[in-house]
């Protein structure tokens, strides 16, 4: 298998009801072990001859039982752990085939005579008989792809890029390079999908996920001691979302209520207490010891935000604060104790999707929107981007 979301993977994916059918049957085939052997390769640096002549349904199940893990912490060092052992394995065989056809990448081929002669010598350099026939290979344009999915994998400049009549056209080196690049996307587009569905998964992906985080903390540990990760930490107000940023500014009474009590108090509080929430199930007991976090670095933010609104919420609803402390599960009270969490559930974030049918004012997505499906993936993403920012940084500095 070339590329576990290609096209001959989602045929063969096609036998099951959804993707949530399929990682219910991989713990019956794949042990534990096995499914960790995919990643543990990077200590030694060879990936093992078994995973890469491994038959497609072996690849499948062994790549997609630890994308069920990483449902557990979609934008953690487990992902980018997974991301790059995976990554290396299908280009590995990328790199061995000439065909390209099962990519999840629509190629067509490039016909004769159809590029110009002129623009083929300069890009091809035909004049130079210097050029070994292999070096001539990789240069040719044998690829095009349509200048519209080119655009949405490449934001990259486009300078090396031949482009003519709507398409994109490629050289070997080319379509690789752009081949991982929806591999990024596609894995990040399965992860959040999968975090959606963390809830119905089988414990063996909790398990995975405990055992994955291990080998990652180990792999990434000088990283992990320079910047640590995407747990409670003081919260990044530069990193939130559009909807957040807007509630954060105060809204007009239709919204209030919504923008302030159900959508702020959900994302500031998960965002700062339980980033990456093992369930939906949690209560603020299991993730803080007393609530000084929540009465000096959550409320006033709320509270804040809630005076910023048109009439202002809480002189207009002095009552609404006892409805910030249900949402955060304490029950309908003003005088909440820790051991009260639990009385009411813990609201998570509402989806994108429940956002934009009942307050579409606040959803007006960015360009890292495309990538998520719930304000607080948002969060840890950047969160994410940014620690990882930082260490290329540090890297350099070295
Ligand atoms: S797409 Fe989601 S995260 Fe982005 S602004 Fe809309 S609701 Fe917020």
């Amino acid at each position: 298998m070339l590329d576990p979301f290609g096209k001959k993977a989602r045929e063969l994916l096609k036998e099951f009801e959804d993707i949530n059918s399929f990682l219910e049957i991989i713990p019956t085939y794949l042990d534990i072990n096995l499914a960790l052997e995919r990643v543990k390769w990077l200590k030694n640096g060879a990936i093992p001859e078994y995973i890469l002549n491994a038959n497609d349904w072996k690849d499948l199940m062994g790549f997609y039982a630890l994308l069920g893990a990483l449902a557990f912490s979609p934008y953690g060092f487990e992902m980018e752990l997974v991301k790059e052992a995976n990554l290396k394995i299908y280009l590995t065989r990328i790199e061995k085939t000439k065909n390209f056809e099962e990519l999840s990448i629509s190629i067509e081929p490039v016909a004769d005579n159809e590029i110009p002669q002129r623009d083929l010598t300069i890009i091809e350099k035909r004049l130079y008989s210097e050029i070994s026939p292999e070096d001539r290979e990789k240069i040719t344009l044998k690829y095009k792809v349509k200048l519209k999915d080119f655009l949405s994998l490449n934001e990259g400049s486009l300078k090396d890029v031949y482009i003519r009549n709507g398409y994109a056209y490629l050289n070997r080196s080319q379509l690789i390079e752009l081949w991982e690049k929806s591999f990024e996307k596609n894995l990040e587009r399965a992860v959040n999908l999968l975090y959606e569905l963390r809830d119905e998964l089988p414990q063996y992906y909790i398990q995975l996920y405990n055992r994955l985080s291990e080998i990652a903390r180990e792999h990434f540990k000088k990283r992990l001691e320079g910047v640590g990760r995407t747990t409670a930490q003081p919260l990044r107000f530069d990193l939130f979302p559009p909807c957040i940023k807007i509630a954060l500014g105060g809204v007009p009474s239709g919204l209030r209520n919504y923008a302030i009590t159900v959508l702020l108090t959900s994302f500031l509080s998960y965002a700062r207490i339980c980033p990456n929430p093992p369930s939906k199930n949690v209560r603020i007991k299991d993730c803080i010891k007393d609530l000084s976090i929540i009465e000096k670095e959550i409320l006033p933010v709320i509270i804040e935000a809630g005076n910023r609104c048109s009439p202002p919420l809480f002189e207009d609803q002095p009552n609404e604060i006892k409805n910030i402390w249900y949402h955060l599960g304490f029950g309908y009270t003003s005088k909440p104790k820790l051991e009260d969490s639990g009385t009411s559930t813990w609201y998570f974030p509402p989806n994108c999707s429940k956002i934009k049918v009942n307050a579409p004012q606040l959803c007006k997505p960015d360009k890292d929107c495309k990538y998520i499906k719930n304000p607080l993936t948002y969060y840890l993403r950047k969160l994410y981007l940014e620690s990882k920012k930082e260490s290329q940084g540090e890297d350099r500095n070295e």
